[in-house]
């Protein structure tokens, strides 16, 4: 069998956001189980810090898959009107190494990150959550508006973005394509007061949401600064919240939402209660009372693009969809 290339519209069309969240869950019991290899994510700076290569391997063992993100992130890509993520996922046949598909790894990255985000929602918002905050208002604003409403009855939506404009661009389009009402807001505080979920969705380098600012039962899942070199939440909302992060190894190295109120003594290391493995087993207690604020702090990792690679793989060979490609195969 050959090789597939598998690009941003292939990806779209095989794997919904529901389906991700699914995928998403099953992969994460599989982290829980042990059985998922995956070091640090590598980082390449630029100098000048304007962009950065990052790569991330992984195998995950059950169903084995063996594969790795290539990804170049430059975040000023947005004035020039391109994406700030681009690269490729491979995946490897996990018992030869032979090369079994390219995807585009923009369109993998959105769909899994928000999918992340709604499995934590899922399992740490109050059932009867539906106002929704986004801080950011790009890529992973949509997808998060998106998969947000797939676990939640989202009834309420405000956008806050740095570039006014951009807030009202997204509320404009929210509403051409998915027929919701989004709310423009003028600052972040307005966004986050009375919020039921927050998203942080931002290449900030210093908090845009304050912890004062958090109503008693929110969910806020905190996904923009994946690296040292980004900030979103200020000490006080890490600390009035029950932690949970994707990785305990990728908060402690990655995440300065995390680092920083540590550093600042707002928390200590025993302030984080479990990955989202433990919760998805249900090792981890997640929320125990209607007014604790709950924190799923993002960082992104690989099993998590191959997980949604693999299914989209297995959907395009059963579909016929995608590009034979003369490299490895048979
Ligand atoms: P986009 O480039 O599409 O959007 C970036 C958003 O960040 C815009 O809303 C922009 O606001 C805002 N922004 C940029 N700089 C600042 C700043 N200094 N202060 C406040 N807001 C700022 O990026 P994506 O939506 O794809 O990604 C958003 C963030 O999420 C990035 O930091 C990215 O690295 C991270 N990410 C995390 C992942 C994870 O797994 N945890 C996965 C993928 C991405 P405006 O345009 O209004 O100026």
């Amino acid at each position: 069998m050959a090789a597939l290339l598998l690009d941003a519209s292939d990806v779209r069309a095989l794997l919904t956001p529901e389906d991700c969240v699914a995928v998403l869950e099953e992969a994460f019991a599989t982290f829980a189980r042990g059985t998922v290899v995956q070091p640090l994510r590598v980082v390449a700076w630029r100098p000048d810090e304007h962009g950065a290569m990052a790569s991330m391997p992984a195998f995950i063992g059950e169903p084995p898959i063996l594969g790795a993100k290539v990804i170049a992130v430059f975040p000023a890509n947005r004035s020039r009107g391109i994406p700030s993520h681009q690269g490729v996922v491979v995946l490897h046949d996990p018992e030869d190494g032979r090369l079994l598909a390219i995807l585009d790894a923009g369109a993998v990255t959105s769909l899994r990150t928000a999918a992340a985000s709604a499995l934590a929602t899922k399992i740490l918002a109050n059932a009867d959550a539906t106002v929704l905050a986004l801080l950011g208002s790009g890529e992973q604003a949509r997808e998060h508006l998106r998969a947000l409403c797939t676990v939640r009855p989202i009834c309420e939506v405000r956008v806050w973005s740095r570039t006014p404009g951009h807030a009202l661009e997204f509320a404009k389009r929210a509403l051409d394509m998915h027929g919701l009402t989004v709310r423009a807001a003028k600052s972040a505080e307005e966004a986050v007061r009375g919020a039921e979920i927050i998203c942080t969705l931002t290449a900030a380098t210093a908090p845009i949401l304050r912890g004062e600012w958090l109503a008693e039962g929110a969910h806020v899942n905190a996904v923009g600064a994946s690296t040292p070199a980004f900030r979103e939440l200020d000490a006080e909302a890490v600390a009035r919240s029950r932690l949970f992060a994707d990785s305990r190894a990728s908060l402690a190295a990655e995440s300065m939402d995390y680092l920083g109120a540590l550093k600042e003594g707002a928390i200590g290391e025993d302030h984080l209660l479990g990955d989202l493995g433990d919760l998805v087993t249900g090792r981890v207690r997640g929320r125990t009372d209607h007014r604790e604020i709950t924190l799923f702090k993002s960082l992104g990792l690989a099993l998590e693009d191959l997980a949604a690679a693999r299914m989209v793989l297995q959907r395009a060979r059963e579909q016929g969809r995608g590009t034979p490609l003369a490299l490895g195969g048979e």
